[in-house]
C-alpha cells in the first residue's frame, strides 16, 4: 500500500483532494444501455484514469481486494473497480448504474453486517488509493483520504505532537468508523471520532461532489455522522485533532484474570463508574477468551491512560486493588504504538500489517448505560460454558468497551445522528466458527442472540441500544437510530439518495 504521511499543505501530490480529474455522466461511455458484466467492464475500462485498475475473478487484483477482515455474510463481486481518484469514483458509479450493476464503494473492508450477502454480482469500488493523511500542525487539524486506516492516522500525528480518539483496532477506517460515530480511546477527552469531524468533501449518489460541514449543508452533516454509509463517498475529510500529552505517550496497564474473579472485575468496573466515572483520560478494554496455554477461560483487561505514568498508576489502581490477577505488566508507550503492545502482545509489528484475514466470525453488540454486574458475570460463565459444549467456538471472544464518556455525553443528545451518548460502555461479541464448518447459532443454542438480550435487559436503556459499527445486522432501525431520529434520517435519504443506490451497508428505511 502506498503511503504518504504528513505532508506539508503547500506540497500536497496531484491529488484526491483537489479531483484531478472530472466527469460527467456525458463524458462517460455508459454501458450504452447494455447491461450485465461485459457493458460494465467496457465502460469502466474506456472512461476510468489510466491510474485505476479493473480485476475480474482470477486476477491477483480481485482477490487482495476484495478479502475482507470477516467473512462472514460478505457481499460478492464480479468486477473491482480499483480507483485511484475523483474522476474515478464517479466514472464507476455512472457505469454501475447505467448498467443497472449493484455497487458497494470500500475502504479498509473491516465492516460487517449479516444481510450483506444478498449483493451478489455486483461491483466492488474499491478506494484504497484515497490513503493520504495531510496534517497542518499550525491549525490542529488532519484531512485523510476516505479509506486511511487508524495506525497512518497514528504514524502521521505522532510526530507533530498531536493525537486523536482513534480505535484500538489499527487497521480499522478511520472514515469508516466516522461514519457510525467512532468509538475509541480518548473520547473521554475529545468526545467521538466524528464529534471532532470539521469538514467532508462528499460525492453524492447523483455523483456531484459538496463540502458538508457545520456550515455547508448542515442537515446532511448531521446525518452524514451517524448514518454516513447512505449519502455517497466520503473523498476526503478534515478533523481536528489535539496537542498530545506526556511527550505522546500513554501509561499501557495490561491484567489477566480468571474467570472466578470476573464479579470483582466488573464489580470494580460498576463502582468507579457510579461514584464519579472513569477520568476521562482513561480507557478500559475487555476481551474474556480462551487461553489455550492455561487451558481455561480468562478475562483480560487493557487500561489506556493519555497522560504520565504516575498520573496512570492512580488511575488504575481500582484495578490493582483486584489482586487476583495471574499477571500484569505496566508501560509507557508511544501513543501511535499502543496498539502493538497492548494485552501483553509486546511491541509486536504484526499488528499494523493491515492484511485481511477472512475470519469467519459473527458479530453482535450493545450499549448499556450502566453495568449489571450480576448480568456481566452470567454472561461470562455462558460463555465459558460455550467453550465447554462446544470446543470448536474457542476462537470466539467477547470484549467490553469502557472509554470515558464525558466529552461525548457532554455533546447535546441530538449534536449528530448517533444517538448513544450516555452509555458508559459496549459489549461486544466475536462468534469465531471454524473454517470449513458448517456450524451455525442454532447448533450452539442460539448463544449470540440470547447474551445481547441478557445485557440488553439489563442495560439501564430503553430496550436494545446498539452502536452501528458494532451491530450485528438484524436490529431495528430504532436500535441503531433511535426512533427521535429516524424521520430527520428518512427525509435527508429521500433527498439524496431517492434511488437508494447507497443500501448496502446499513441502510435508513424509507418506512
Ligand atoms: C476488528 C475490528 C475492530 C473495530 N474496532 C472499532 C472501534 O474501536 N471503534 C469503532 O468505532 N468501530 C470499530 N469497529 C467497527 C468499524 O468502525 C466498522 O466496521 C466500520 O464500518 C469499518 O470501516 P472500514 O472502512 O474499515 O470498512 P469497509 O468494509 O471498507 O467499509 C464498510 C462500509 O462503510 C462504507 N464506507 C467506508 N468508507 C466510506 C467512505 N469513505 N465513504 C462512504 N462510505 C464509506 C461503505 O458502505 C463500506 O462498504 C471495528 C471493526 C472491526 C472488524
Amino acid at each position: 500500500m502506498k503511503l504518504s504521511l504528513g505532508f506539508p499543505l503547500a506540497v500536497l501530490p496531484v491529488s484526491i483532494f483537489l479531483g484531478a480529474f472530472t466527469a460527467s455522466a456525458a463524458s462517460v461511455a455508459t454501458a450504452g444501455g447494455g447491461t450485465g458484466r461485459d457493458s460494465l467492464v467496457n465502460c469502466l475500462r474506456s472512461s476510468l484514469s489510466s491510474a485505476s485498475s479493473v480485476y475480474l475473478p482470477g486476477d491477483s487484483g480481485f482477490a487482495n481486494d476484495t478479502i475482507r477482515w470477516n467473512r462472514y455474510y460478505q457481499p460478492t463481486f464480479t468486477v473491482v473497480a480499483a480507483v485511484a481518484n475523483e474522476h474515478d469514483v464517479r466514472v464507476s458509479i455512472i457505469c454501475a448504474t447505467s448498467s443497472k450493476t449493484p455497487f458497494l464503494v470500500t475502504g479498509p473492508r473491516h465492516g460487517f453486517s449479516s444481510g450483506w450477502q444478498s449483493l451478489t454480482d455486483g461491483l466492488e469500488i474499491y478506494t484504497g488509493a484515497f490513503n493520504q493523511v495531510v496534517v497542518d500542525a499550525a491549525a490542529s487539524t488532519m484531512t485523510i483520504g476516505g479509506a486511511v486506516p487508524m495506525k497512518d492516522v497514528g504514524d502521521a500525528l505522532q510526530p507533530y505532537g498531536k493525537n486523536f480518539p482513534v480505535a484500538g483496532a489499527s487497521c480499522v477506517g478511520m472514515v469508516g468508523a466516522s461514519l457510525g460515530a467512532g468509538i475509541g480511546r480518548l473520547q473521554g477527552l475529545y468526545g467521538l471520532m466524528h464529534d471532532s469531524l470539521i469538514s467532508a468533501r462528499l460525492m453524492l449518489p447523483n455523483t456531484q461532489v459538496i463540502e458538508v460541514s457545520q456550515r455547508s449543508n448542515p442537515e446532511l452533516f448531521w446525518g452524514l455522522r451517524g448514518a454516513g454509509f447512505n449519502f455517497g463517498v466520503v473523498l476526503n475529510a478534515t478533523y481536528r485533532v489535539y496537542d498530545a500529552p506526556a511527550q505522546g505517550t500513554n501509561f499501557n496497564a495490561d491484567f489477566e484474570f480468571p474467570l472466578s474473579s470476573v464479579r470483582a472485575f466488573y464489580q470494580a468496573m460498576h463502582d468507579q463508574i457510579a461514584n464519579g466515572g472513569l477520568p476521562a483520560p482513561l480507557c478500559v478494554a475487555t476481551g474474556l477468551q480462551f487461553n489455550r496455554t492455561i487451558n481455561a477461560t480468562t478475562l483480560k483487561a487493557n487500561a489506556v491512560y493519555a497522560g504520565s505514568e504516575a498520573e496512570g498508576r492512580r488511575a488504575v489502581q481500582f484495578l490493582t486493588n483486584i489482586g487476583t490477577d495471574l499477571r500484569h505488566n505496566f508501560t509507557q508507550i508511544p501513543w501511535n504504538r499502543l496498539n502493538r503492545n497492548v494485552n501483553f502482545l509486546n511491541n509486536n509489528p504484526l499488528v499494523d500489517q493491515c492484511t485481511p484475514g477472512g475470519v469467519r466470525g459473527d458479530t453482535y453488540g450493545v450499549a448499556f448505560n450502566t453495568i449489571n454486574v450480576d448480568a456481566h458475570v452470567n454472561m461470562s460463565y455462558q460463555f465459558d460454558a460455550m467453550f465447554t459444549k462446544y470446543p470448536e467456538m474457542r476462537s470466539s471472544g467477547n470484549g467490553g468497551y469502557f472509554c470515558a464518556n464525558q466529552a461525548v455525553a457532554s455533546k447535546p443528545a441530538h449534536y449528530t445522528s448517533y444517538p448513544w451518548r450516555e452509555a458508559v460502555g459496549h459489549q461486544t461479541w466475536g462468534f469465531v466458527y471454524p473454517a470449513g464448518s458448517n456450524t451455525t447459532e442454532a447448533d450452539i443454542d442460539n448463544i449470540p442472540k440470547k447474551l445481547r438480550a441478557l445485557i440488553a435487559a439489563t442495560a439501564d436503556t430503553r430496550g436494545l441500544n446498539t452502536y452501528i459499527g458494532f451491530s450485528h445486522g438484524d436490529e431495528s432501525a430504532e436500535t441503531i437510530w433511535s426512533g427521535e431520529h429516524l424521520n430527520r434520517l428518512r427525509a435527508l435519504k429521500r433527498q439524496y439518495d431517492p434511488k437508494g443506490l447507497f443500501s448496502w451497508y446499513h441502510p435508513i428505511p424509507l418506512r
